[in-house]
């Protein structure tokens, strides 16, 4: 299966269609098109498929409580943005405190990799999550309805 159409058919106008974004006579043209170009048939399927899965995953997509609850009040925002910042704060001094003390009393490169790479570990997973947490409380476009 070529990549691009082989008629040089707009493939931007199939998911137009699936939307059904299309003034009639554009969507007219697309169905006669679908008729005679087996690529753009399949390309008009694999769309469709796509379009279903991403409505049923947004249906049914348990809501994720435990993180994504939608705030209140400005004031639980500010303060949950608030935790998170000194949460990792507060893991970092830990972090650096805990590489400190380790690198000080042990000695043995081994010893020294295995603590470094676990509270290394741990930081970058706990500092990667506030992160996307952080970013998503502030672009979260459902958190912008909500007001
Ligand atoms: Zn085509």
């Amino acid at each position: 299966m070529p990549e691009t159409c082989p008629h040089g058919f707009d493939e931007s106008l199939l998911s137009g269609a699936i939307d059904r974004e299309l003034i009639q006579s554009t969507a007219q043209k697309v169905r006669i098109h679908l008729e005679d170009c087996a690529h753009c048939r399949a390309q008009y399927d694999e769309l469709t498929k796509l379009r279903e899965v991403a409505m049923s995953t947004t249906i049914h997509q348990p809501p994720d409580d435990q993180w994504r609850e939608t705030p209140r009040t400005g004031f639980s925002k500010a303060g949950r943005t608030m935790g998170w910042l000194l949460a990792t704060l507060w893991l970092l001094i830990i972090t650096a405190y805990g590489l400190y003390q380790g690198w000080q009393n042990t000695d043995g490169a081994f010893e020294k990799f295995l603590g470094f790479g676990g509270f290394g570990a741990v930081a970058l997973l706990f500092a990667s999550v506030a992160l996307d947490r952080w970013r998503t409380a502030k672009t979260d476009p459902y958190r912008e309805i909500e007001k």
